[in-house]
């Protein structure tokens, strides 16, 4: 069970903690969302826990609050970006062959635009 607060050289337990004064696009009880660096969309927020779980296969049944409250959060921040009606995807990548790059789970919000790549 990964269930550190927060990991300090872990770069979204800094953010989610407020450390590199990111702005966030919206915030839960247990999650927050902010824009990604390399956008490929219009729209294109990472909603990530604010404690520390590396990646999607670590949940445990304990966690099913924080994964819910982090994936409505997914949903609202969709809502503000104006993507329910065009449509927009949740995503998140798990391990290398996947290409998670950052090992604290998040799930990417992507919309603004019709979303035309391979899911595989
Ligand atoms: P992954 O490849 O792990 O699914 O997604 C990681 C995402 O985090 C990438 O889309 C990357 O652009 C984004 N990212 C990495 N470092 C930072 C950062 O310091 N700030 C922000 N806002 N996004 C980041
Ligand atoms: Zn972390």
């Amino acid at each position: 069970m990964t269930t550190s607060t927060s990991f300090g050289s872990c770069i979204f337990c800094r953010i989610a903690n407020g450390d590199l004064a990111t702005e966030f696009v919206a915030v839960s009880e247990h999650a927050v969302a902010f824009r990604d660096l390399a956008p490929q969309a219009p729209t294109h927020v990472l909603v990530v826990p604010r404690r520390h779980v590396a990646s999607l296969h670590d949940i445990v049944p304990e966690d099913g609050v924080l994964v819910a409250d982090t994936l409505q959060l997914a949903v609202e921040v969709a809502r503000r970006e104006g993507v329910i009606a065009g449509g927009f995807r949740v995503l998140t990548n798990d391990g290398p062959d996947a290409g998670q790059t950052v090992d604290h789970l998040h799930f990417h919000v992507l919309g603004g635009r019709r979303l035309h790549e391979p899911l595989g």
